[in-house]
């Protein structure tokens, strides 16, 4: 197995005001994707987030026009077309998928949890989650089935002003095109030129690499896997999840859906604890890339200061390179805890 985790430790040499103007040494790590080969640099800073005056955001988003509250959402929000969704919108339990009218892709959906304009963090479980996630399925196998030339999908959701959201009212945004992301195509190169050196495939040796070192292994619930992220894409450490039996978003049973928002639920149990109330997720997908394995990212988002600075700065901005203030390793122990009896 070629699958490596590899990393350059090093030191900044400087005179520490805090120690007396000492010589001290502050050690880093850049780290090498072990899929795409992308570098990140992990810090190990005294950090701890401030708990976010959530109330506030909620109170201000109440004052602004809310399209998917229900007294809006028949009149103000868009319907697909008859020829793709002949019922116009989907409706899964208490979730309403619409198209989203500010379209990242050919087909762009957005999937409102609920009629509850604000779903609080702490009561995002399997049961809150389930029908958007359920209603975004559906809506790319109905793309799927009505646009071949669609062959890469994604479920996506910015949770909270912070993570990106202009609008609080949760919802999730599924995406299917003709042409695949950065981020995804990244990860088919890696599958392929994985294939191609090893005749293996790379998530389930992932799988079996991350479960031997347990050193970032979280949990694996039915057919999904859940580790911290070796190359972290977030100020603090992320989460990752991968079906190693999946190739396609389209082939994702019941079961597999339940495993991954028990999963989700655990791993936003551990951020609520870090006092993160902020996220992003992607699940990526293709439609029939071989080599390729359904797998999720989940990242906490934060204000870090209380000046109110953003967590994304030009490292991640101009230079494309992440960096994050703790090591995934040095926390993994507090976000296992929050797997305890799932
Ligand atoms: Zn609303």
């Amino acid at each position: 197995m070629t699958l490596s985790f590899k990393k350059i430790s090093g030191n900044t040499r400087l005179l520490n005001p805090f120690k007396g103007n000492a010589l001290d040494e502050i050690p880093f790590e850049i780290r090498f994707d072990p899929l795409t080969g992308a570098t990140g640099r992990v810090f190990d800073l005294p950090f701890k987030a401030e708990k976010p005056d959530v109330a506030d955001t909620v109170d201000r988003s109440k004052k602004i026009f809310c399209p998917f509250c229900p007294t809006a959402l028949e009149k103000s929000t868009p319907e697909f077309p008859k020829d793709l969704i002949p019922e116009g919108r989907i409706k899964v339990g208490g979730a309403t998928l619409i198209p989203n009218l500010a379209p990242f892709e050919k087909h762009a959906g957005v999937a409102i949890f609920s009629a509850e304009h604000f779903l609080p963090m702490e009561n995002l479980n399997p049961e809150t989650m389930g029908d958007a996630f359920s209603a975004s399925l559906v809506y790319l196998k109905r793309v799927a089935q009505g646009d071949p030339l669609a062959r890469f999908f994604s479920i996506n959701w910015n949770y909270m002003p912070c993570a990106g959201s202009s609008i609080v009212h949760a919802h999730l945004q599924p995406n299917a095109g003709e042409a695949a992301t950065n981020a995804l195509r990244e990860q088919i190169a890696g599958c392929r030129r994985y294939r191609q050196q090893n005749r293996r495939n790379f998530w389930q040796d992932f799988v079996q690499a991350e479960k031997q070192k347990d050193e970032r292994y979280l949990k694996t619930i039915g057919s999904s896997f859940w580790t911290m992220s070796f190359v972290p894409a977030s100020f603090l450490p992320d989460v990752q999840c991968v079906f190693p039996e999946r190739m396609t978003l389209l082939e994702l049973s019941k079961d597999d859906l339940e495993g991954f928002l028990e999963g989700l639920s655990r791993i936003l149990k551990y951020f609520l604890e870090e006092n993160i109330y902020s996220f992003n997720l992607s699940i990526f997908s293709t439609k029939e890339e071989e080599s390729h394995r359904v797998n999720a990212r989940i990242c906490p988002r934060l204000l870090p200061r209380p000046i109110g600075n953003s967590d994304i700065a030009y490292p991640q901005m101009m230079h494309k390179e992440s960096f994050t203030v703790r090591p995934p390793e040095a926390v993994r122990e507090k976000a296992r805890e929050a797997f305890i009896g799932a």
